[in-house]
């Protein structure tokens, strides 16, 4: 049961009532979109052509120190606060511009609200649900979404302990990640795509390569390709690790991520299909300030 009172959305379970307190996610029980519409900087084929109907949330389960949409993953309260009503107008706009999907990014601590807005937009929805993640899920959630969700976009940030907790996230973050992608793999079946190569159903497992980070990346693959068959999902290797400049990063995440590490990581990640990114990826911003439909 996906509610907020009390709240164990996410695995930190805090299990306070969040119509009167809030937990680690520093969200109350209102959701808050930062942003909402086409995005072209999507995989391949979450894009496509005409672009994927994004829905930014405000606040964030993990705290990532480099974080590059700190400014909304930070502040539970920035953006703008939806109904439900009004977050299912906002999908069904999405869809009437021709979004090749609906992408609800970091939607995990507001999922009372995204189901209900779901069960009145599902009736006139025909693209599918991508949920967009950072891969800390609880198995309870992510069984209850199995009848909404059709493509799952988990992040897989850390391989071992000690990387995830040199970056402020929980020590279980690696175990817990693999375990949810190999029970969102099982409930989603093997990756299916659209004529126009759009993805309709599956799992595209995103990782980031850190600087200083690449002997933690190989473990991570090293370990998804044990935890799920490879060929029954895609991996999306990133390399756009920018460090935001307004948040005064030590070394090494106060630097962009070198040849030699990202290319150590892609000999890793040969049992994989899927995408990797260009070094022209690098960027400081990667959330641009898209219009709102
Ligand atoms: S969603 Fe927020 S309040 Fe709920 S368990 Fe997770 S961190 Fe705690």
């Amino acid at each position: 049961m996906l509610t907020y009172t009390p709240c164990t959305l996410c695995p930190r379970a805090c299990g306070v009532d969040r119509t009167v307190s809030r937990g680690f996610c520093g969200c109350g029980d209102v959701a808050h979109v930062a942003r909402a519409g086409l995005h072209f900087g999507e995989e391949p084929p979450v894009s496509g052509r005409r672009g994927s109907g994004t829905v930014f949330f405000c606040g964030c389960t993990l705290r990532c120190p480099f974080c590059q949409n700190h400014r909304i993953s930070r502040d539970g309260d920035a953006g703008r606060p939806v109904s439900a009503a009004e977050l299912a107008d906002l999908m069904l706009a999405l869809q009437d511009r021709g979004a090749h999907n609906i992408n609800l990014v970091t939607a995990t601590h507001y999922l009372p609200t995204v189901i209900a807005a779901l069960d009145l937009a599902r009736p006139q929805l025909r693209i599918p649900i991508l949920y967009n993640c950072g891969g800390y899920e609880s198995p309870d959630t992510v069984r209850a979404l199995a009848d909404y969700v059709d493509v799952w976009l988990p992040d897989l940030k850390y391989g071992t302990a000690e990387a995830a907790l040199a970056c402020g996230a929980p020590a279980d973050y690696p175990d817990v990640a693999l375990a949810a992608i190999a029970q969102m793999a099982a409930q989603a079946g093997p990756p299916a795509f659209a004529d126009d190569g759009t993805v309709t159903r599956g799992v595209i497992v995103r990782h980031l390569v850190l600087p200083g980070g690449r002997r933690d990346s190989v473990t991570a693959l090293e370990r998804l390709a044990e935890t799920v068959d490879p060929a029954a999902i895609r991996l999306s290797l990133m390399r756009q690790y920018t460090p935001p400049a307004a948040l005064h990063l030590a070394p090494p995440l106060g630097r962009t991520v070198t040849t030699f590490e990202y290319d150590t990581v892609r000999r890793a990640a040969a049992p994989f299909d899927g995408y990797a990114q260009s070094a022209d990826s690098v960027g400081e911003q990667f959330v641009p300030e898209w219009d709102w439909v």
